[in-house]
């Protein structure tokens, strides 16, 4: 069945960030979260929201240098960001396969469109995109995977 699209605008970063906090408390215990969308779209910021959720204590930042940072709190966040990925060897490397696999994992994905084929089915995908300075048109569909009630959490936010 196709899971419809759920469209909102955000007007700052920390609004962003909270959207983020809503919806990774209504994640599934184990799942990845495809996030699309040019450079200062939000991707990182919105991940920032998913580090408050979880209670994870050290600051996440973009993983620049190593593609994935790991991230330890009430779930583990796997913190991807693929933007420089030069060939799908260097993601097998980075040990994707275990990270696919680990239960409790959240993985979340910057650049998910250049993983190709190596993006799961079943995922979460979140488009970003500057509709202004600071407004942010952000797109969400869950395939079904979210916890009920997450629409709602969002529109009463
Ligand atoms: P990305 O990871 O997509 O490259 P970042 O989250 O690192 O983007 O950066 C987003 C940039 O845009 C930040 O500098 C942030 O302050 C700014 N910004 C302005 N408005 C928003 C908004 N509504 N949501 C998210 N970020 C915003
Ligand atoms: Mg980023």
């Amino acid at each position: 069945m196709a899971h419809e699209d759920f469209t909102l605008q955000t007007r700052s970063p920390e609004e962003t960030q909270q959207l983020g906090k809503i919806l990774a408390q209504h994640m599934p215990d184990h799942v990845v979260v495809a996030l699309y969308g040019d450079l200062a779209a939000g991707k990182t910021c919105m991940t920032h929201g998913f580090g408050e959720a979880y209670a994870v204590s050290e600051a996440i930042s973009s993983p620049t240098f190593t593609l994935v940072n790991e991230y330890h709190g009430t779930k583990t966040i796997y913190h991807l960001d693929l933007y420089r990925l030069t060939s799908m060897e260097e993601i097998i490397d980075l040990g994707y396969e275990d990270i696919l696999d680990t239960p409790n994992g959240i993985v979340l994905i910057e650049w998910a469109e250049r993983a190709g084929s190596m993006l799961p089915d079943e995922h979460i995908a979140i488009h970003l995109s500057h509709d202004g300075e600071d407004l942010r048109s952000i797109t969400i569909n869950d395939a079904g995977l979210m916890q009920d009630g997450w629409q709602e959490a969002l529109n009463t936010r």
